[in-house]
């Protein structure tokens, strides 16, 4: 898939209360538990997961901050090829549950935020079923 384009949502696993410096967006205070962060990639959706995996890097994102966190990993990640405008609708949909981290990941775009506090991952999952967003297959675990 190195030259798909599409949308992803990474599963995240915040694993204590933490306060992180989201760059532009400054200290954000951040519960124990999960979120998803749904994104886009339009130039190659596996070198921008791959990314997003990779530790040390320059942070250009406000994602980059928060996965740059000892506490935080990526546990899951779900993935579809599609337009850049689906990224919305999808974190849209997110919101309907999940609990927004306000501008977070949304700078260009109109959204109230691209990273919710998902309480209810069951609903998630059927949600990523009902779009047809894949997992690839990796799980990640501690
Ligand atoms: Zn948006």
């Amino acid at each position: 898939m190195s030259r798909v384009k599409g949308v992803y949502v990474l599963v995240i696993s915040v694993g204590t209360d933490t306060r992180i410096d989201v760059g532009a967006l400054g200290n954000v205070d951040f519960q124990r538990g999960l979120y998803a962060y749904v994104g886009s990639a339009q130039n190659s959706l596996e070198r921008r997961i791959d990314r997003h995996l990779r530790r040390a890097k320059r942070k250009l994102w406000h994602i980059d901050y928060l996965l740059d966190s000892d506490s935080v990993k990526v546990v899951r990640l779900f993935h579809k090829n599609a337009v850049k405008l689906d990224e919305c609708k999808i974190a849209e949909k997110i919101s309907l549950e999940g609990v927004p981290i306000n501008g977070f990941g949304s700078s260009d775009c109109k959204c109230r935020s691209h990273l919710f506090q998902i309480t209810d991952y069951q609903f998630l999952r059927e949600f990523m079923c009902e779009l047809a967003l894949g997992n690839d297959g990796r799980v990640f675990h501690d």
